[in-house]
């Protein structure tokens, strides 16, 4: 099972992915996830990176591509894999569609996920993460027992640094602008599948699984 996950910011793909990869038993991998790793460890193209992301702008195809390839030539990518957050534009598309023609295993499905506008950016903002164990958090969607404490852990939560309101509404709109072509691409090759998102996660991983069980 080899797939691409679409979707507008607040849209819960990286939700899917998380169950997705837990129902499939392969690894989900997030180009913000792969770009956080970088930027921590301040690697030379973490460096470059971060300076986009500090302006809620998206990081070069380049430094992008070189970071997703890397990683999909780990053994537990072998048997599939479950891509979040990339490609974002045609270019990136091209990029994967011809290094998994190399290895004679293309793409399963691409599954976009649609919400409207101003759930989204409600589903943005109201994000915190546990820095110490990592579980995520959500004030209206997925609220902790005791305020801003993580249920699991005990520390105090902290809210993304990209969840303020006008770095979410750039993004939606970064997002739109570059969607359409990527979307026409997978669609002309008959990849792209539409799930509605507006829902609760199991009950979205559940029309998910409904529609890639009905592929041929
Ligand atoms: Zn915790």
């Amino acid at each position: 099972m080899r797939l691409v996950l679409l979707g507008p910011p607040g849209a819960g793909k990286g939700t899917q992915g998380v169950l997705l990869a837990e129902r499939y038993g392969i690894p989900q991998i997030s180009t913000g996830d792969i770009l956080r790793d970088h930027v921590q460890r301040g690697t030379r193209l973490g460096i470059q990176a971060r300076s986009y992301m500090d302006r809620g702008e998206y990081v070069p195809d380049g430094v992008v591509v070189s970071m997703v390839m890397d990683r999909l030539e780990e053994p537990d990518a072998d048997h599939g894999f479950i891509l979040d957050g990339f490609p974002r534009t045609v270019a990136q598309a091209e990029a994967l569609e011809r290094a998994l023609e190399e290895t004679e295993e293309p793409l399963t499905a691409v599954l976009k996920f649609s919400v409207g506008g101003e759930l989204a950016v409600r589903r943005l903002l109201g994000r915190y993460t546990c820095p110490t164990c990592g579980r995520t958090y959500h004030m209206e969607f997925k609220p902790p027992a005791e305020d801003e404490v993580c249920d699991v852990c005990g520390s105090t939560l902290e809210r993304r640094a990209d969840d303020d309101e006008l770095t979410a509404r750039r993004r939606l709109a970064v997002y739109r602008e570059q969607a359409s072509p990527l979307e026409r691409f997978y669609a002309e090759r008959d990849l792209l599948h539409q799930i509605d998102a507006e829902a609760l996660p199991d009950e979205v991983v559940d029309r998910t699984m409904g529609v890639l069980e009905a592929l041929p």
